[in-house]
């Protein structure tokens, strides 16, 4: 008799019997609880603040606009301003943006006026100057102008005094514009969140080193750093360990000192050469964490001398997603921005997928002409498709049908600050 391999089992890809999934949002919700802010604050120039998470709220020291202003380029007078056609002699000065000018505007009398510059005395309305006809020192126009046509209040933007940021705000371009027009220089931010990342693995090579047969290059390591650099953490290289216990209890310890946060990719699930949650399952502080999410399970989650250690799958598809679902907005705490969720949008898809329920999924996805496509393959080991995609789709816990057309929650990878 030859012997036969077994048969394939109809629940092959079915979750393990008897354990107990995590749902995603579960996961989260603990996250968002148990974790706070670790960094310390310091006082910067706000030209230096792009990026930074404030500590402080930021309020306004002056109104925006300072002085009621007009919008356009026109002619300012005293409103409003009947119905009918009028004539009204120009006075000599002219107001340009700069300094405002302090001659009050005589009765029935119109001034010349540019755009920005502050309103003269009396100067409550403006009309547009291609609604004029200019003679020799007048001008004849059609009414009516409401008062304060064309012009801007002061404070209408904002008002001295009033919060223009909360603590935790992540500093935008937009951001230093609003904070420097209300006379704002300096900012008290959070200093940056030190994330270290460690790889591990004997297959692992090094970046531009020699790999032989059965070796790979270290992918995860490049990836997770340049992730943490662009949601403005800082990024500690702590290289790549081999499978080895001790090696990688020496690492660690060195990673607490240098950083605030530990991100490690492989041996985080529970085989032989695991080491990542065996070590911190001797630490006795290891929360494995099997979350009912594809693709990424197991996360290895624990604290290493005071710090939380991310043990992300080493498959870096795994890896990514993980780091991007649970980790940012862990770290996203801990850097003091609050609990950020990534912002998604539902858009039609270009795409059929059958799910199954009891796990949410991700899939590397993009969007073009308007539709969601997805990566051709769902196999976790296409790093390809991460660089392909331009964000992912979510795809919630239930069972679900998607059919071209039909809408489907999709997070660009800028939602997760990548
Ligand atoms: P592990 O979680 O250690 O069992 O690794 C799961 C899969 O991911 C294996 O195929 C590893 O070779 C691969 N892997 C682990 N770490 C990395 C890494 N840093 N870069 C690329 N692939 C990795
Ligand atoms: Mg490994």
């Amino acid at each position: 008799m030859t012997l036969q391999p077994p048969p394939l089992r109809n629940d092959c890809f079915a979750l393990p019997a008897g354990v107990d999934w995590k749902p995603v949002d579960q996961a989260l919700a603990l996250l968002r609880e148990r974790l706070h802010v670790v960094t310390a604050s310091e006082e910067i120039p706000l030209y230096q603040a792009l990026g930074r998470v404030l500590a402080e709220p930021l309020i306004a020291q002056r109104s925006n606009p300072p002085l009621p202003n007009t919008a356009v380029d026109g002619y300012g007078m005293v409103g409003p301003i009947p119905e009918g056609s009028h004539v009204l002699p120009l006075v000599g000065e002219r107001a340009a943006a700069g300094p405002a000018v302090e001659t009050p505007l005589p009765e029935g009398h119109a001034i010349r006026i540019l755009t920005g510059a502050a309103l003269p005395p009396g100067v409550d309305t403006v009309i547009l100057q291609e609604d004029v006809t200019l003679g020799e020192g007048e001008i004849a126009f059609r009414g009516p102008l409401k008062k304060g046509a064309n012009t801007r209040k002061a404070g209408e933007d904002v008002t001295e005094g009033q919060e223009l940021f909360p603590a935790g705000r992540v500093m935008t371009p937009a951001d230093l514009a609003l904070a420097t027009a209300t006379g704002l220089s300096r900012a008290t931010v959070r200093k940056p969140l030190r994330v270290a990342v460690v790889s591990t693995g004997d297959e692992l090579v090094d970046m531009g080193g020699t790999a032989h047969a059965g070796q790979i290059f270290d992918a995860n390591r490049p990836m997770l750093l340049a992730m943490a650099a662009r949601m403005g953490f800082e990024p500690v290289d702590m290289g790549r360990v081999s499978d080895d216990r001790e090696l990688l209890r020496a690492r660690l310890d060195e990673a607490a000192e240098r950083a605030d946060v530990i991100l490690t990719s492989g041996g985080a699930s529970a085989g032989d050469e695991d080491h990542v949650s065996a070590l911190l399952g001797q630490a006795g502080a290891l929360q494995m964490w099997r979350i009912a999410l594809k693709p990424g399970r197991p996360l290895a989650l624990g604290m290493w001398k005071d710090r939380p250690v991310f043990g992300l799958p080493g498959n870096p598809v795994a890896a990514l997603v993980c780091a991007l679902i649970f980790a940012r907005p862990a770290m996203g705490m801990m850097a003091g921005m609050g609990w950020v969720e990534p912002q998604g949008m539902d858009l039609p898809a270009a795409f059929e997928k059958r799910k199954k329920p009891g796990r949410r999924e991700f899939l590397r996805a993009r969007l073009r002409d308007g539709k969601v496509e997805v990566f051709a393959s769902e196999g976790s080991g296409r790093i390809s498709g991460l660089s392909w995609a331009e964000g992912l789709v979510e795809l919630a816990d239930g069972a679900c049908e998607i059919r071209p057309g039909d809408p489907v929650r999709y997070i660009p990878y800028a939602s997760f600050g990548i």
